[in-house]
C-alpha cells in the first residue's frame, strides 16, 4: 500500500487497514517520511480534520521503545476534548504494537486516577498544560527522560493563554529530544515558540 511506501512496519500497517484508511493525507505523506528517518525538529502548518494526529502518531509509535515503560512522548493539546480524541486515536493506532501505553491527563477530571495511570507506565503521555503543569508540580509525572515532545494545535495553545505552562513544562523536558509542533497558523508567537525551543525545524505546509 501507499501507507507502506511511507515506511510504516507491519503492526500500523494493520492498524491502518483496520481505520480503513487507504491514501495517506498530504501531512502524512510529507511528514512520516521524514520523522520516521530523522531525528529531528518538525514545523508543520496544518489544519484539524488533515489527519495530522496519524502524521505525529504513526511515527511516535514506530519509534518507541516498546521494551521500556519510561515516558518517551508527551503531546500537549489546547483542551480537553482534543485531549481525549487524540488518545483514542493514538490508542488505535498502536492497538497491534505491544506494550504501548498511552494516558490522557487533562483538567476537571480526578488527578488521583490520572496520577494512577501513569504510575501503571505510559509510554506516550496526551496532555492539556495546566493539568500537565500540575502534575508535574506535584511530581506525579517524569517527563525528564521523554525523546519526542509534540505541540499540537500550538497556536490555539497560545490564544488560550498557554505559553508560561509550556515553557514551565518543556523546561522539565531533556535537551535531546525532538520537538514536532502542528499549527494551523503560523503567528508571531508561534514562530517565537519555535525559535526559542527548536533546532533547526524541517517545515512543511500542507
Ligand atoms: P485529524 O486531522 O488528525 O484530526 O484527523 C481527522 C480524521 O481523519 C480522523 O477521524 C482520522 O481518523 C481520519 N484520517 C486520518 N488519516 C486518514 C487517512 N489517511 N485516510 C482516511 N481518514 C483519515
Amino acid at each position: 500500500t501507499k501507507f507502506e511506501a511511507l515506511g510504516l512496519n507491519k503492526p500500523l500497517l494493520n492498524a491502518v487497514a483496520d481505520m480503513g484508511f487507504e491514501t495517506p493525507s498530504e501531512v502524512q505523506e510529507k511528514a512520516i517520511p521524514i520523522l520516521l528517518k530523522e531525528e529531528t525538529d518538525l514545523v508543520a502548518l496544518a489544519q484539524t480534520g488533515t489527519g495530522k494526529t496519524a502524521a505525529f502518531g504513526f511515527p511516535l509509535i514506530q519509534k518507541l521503545d516498546q521494551n521500556s515503560r519510561t515516558t518517551q512522548g508527551l503531546i500537549l493539546s489546547p483542551t480537553r476534548e482534543l485531549c481525549l480524541q487524540i488518545t483514542k486515536e493514538i490508542q488505535s493506532y498502536s492497538k497491534y504494537v505491544k506494550g504501548v501505553n498511552t494516558v490522557a491527563i487533562y483538567g476537571g477530571a480526578s488527578i488521583t486516577d490520572q496520577a494512577r495511570q501513569i504510575k501503571r507506565g505510559a509510554q506516550i503521555v496526551v496532555a492539556t498544560p495546566g493539568r500537565m503543569k500540575d502534575m508535574i508540580g506535584r511530581g506525579l509525572v517524569d517527563i525528564s527522560k521523554i525523546d519526542y515532545c509534540i505541540l499540537d494545535e500550538a497556536d490555539e495553545m497560545l490564544n488560550m493563554g498557554f505559553y508560561e505552562d509550556i515553557k514551565e513544562i518543556l523546561s522539565n523536558t531533556p535537551k535531546e529530544k525532538s520537538t514536532w509542533l502542528f499549527s494551523a497558523t503560523m503567528p508571531k508567537e508561534v514562530s517565537k515558540i519555535a525559535k526559542k525551543f527548536m533546532d533547526s525545524p524541517v517545515e512543511i505546509t500542507v
